[in-house]
């Protein structure tokens, strides 16, 4: 695994970094970095924008504004994962962690996902890109997650790719060993496969809704054990055996 620094301020940035480039700070990000870091004119922060690896950059006043210089590049671009992540979005704390850690564990989508027995109608968007962008910060991530808006889950079945192996989190699944569940999948997937898992709502799924799951070309059925986790419980143990078993095992 890469170094990471993680001893210097991480900072995402939505305009595109490059060798000497200089970008303005928007007032939080100066805001965040002059006056609850505290860091003076001249301090260096690691700064990245999700597609062009990571920057040592400095920070430097122009004026009334504040700009970051992108000095030398500390990391390249790597690419996480080919992984959707579908998810029956949850209420607000419980939403901000699951994106969080589906960040974290190398999601490449995030795809709330509509079910029946979905409890949540409306999801802020920009308050799940925000827990991305913190989570991406945090924790040395260079490929920054797509948040997709709200579908219902039988558009994404029926738009579903033949070649994308949907890791299906059933509650009701026979208790089986996962790493065998998908380990038949992993010599037929290739090098970089396309991958999705599916985490229910609080009220499970529904017969119909399983039926249409379990129909598509490629799916796998997993068990988390004889116990029923809450979801957002699910979701880290999903994407941990996801990870494990199949879209870790060649690290970029
Ligand atoms: N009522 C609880 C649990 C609901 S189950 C709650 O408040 O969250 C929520 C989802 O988590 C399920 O639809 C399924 O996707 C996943 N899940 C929970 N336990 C599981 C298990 N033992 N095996 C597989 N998936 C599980």
């Amino acid at each position: 695994m890469a170094r990471h620094d993680f001893a210097a301020p991480r900072l995402y940035v939505s305009q595109p970094l490059g060798q000497d480039r200089e970008i303005e700070l928007t007032r939080d990000q100066a805001n965040y970095l002059v006056n609850v870091l505290r860091l003076a004119d001249g301090a260096t922060i690691l700064a990245f924008d999700g597609h062009s690896g990571e920057w040592r950059a400095r920070i430097l006043g122009r004026g009334r504004k504040i700009v970051l210089r992108a000095e030398h590049q500390t990391r390249p671009q790597e690419g996480g994962p080919d992984l959707d992540y579908l998810f029956a979005p949850l209420k607000h704390a419980r939403l901000d962690y699951m994106v969080g850690k589906a960040t974290e564990m190398g999601a490449a989508r995030l795809r709330p996902v509509l079910t029946r027995r979905t409890q949540v109608a409306r999801v802020n968007l920009d308050r799940m890109r925000a827990n991305v962008i913190e989570a991406a910060e945090q924790c040395g991530i260079l490929a920054v997650p797509v948040v997709e808006p709200p579908e219902p889950i039988e558009r994404a079945l029926r738009a579903w790719p033949p070649d994308r192996l949907l890791v299906f989190c059933d509650e009701e699944a026979p208790v089986h060993d996962p790493v065998a569940a998908l380990g038949g999948w992993r010599d037929r997937l290739g090098e970089r496969p396309s991958l999705a898992l599916l985490v229910g709502p609080e009220g499970g799924f529904e017969a119909e809704e399983r039926a249409a799951i379990l129909a598509l070309p490629r799916v796998a059925r997993l068990s988390l054990g004889p116990r029923v986790l809450r979801a957002d419980t699910a979701a880290v143990a999903g994407l941990a055996i996801l990870g494990a078993v199949l879209s870790d095992r060649h690290p970029p």
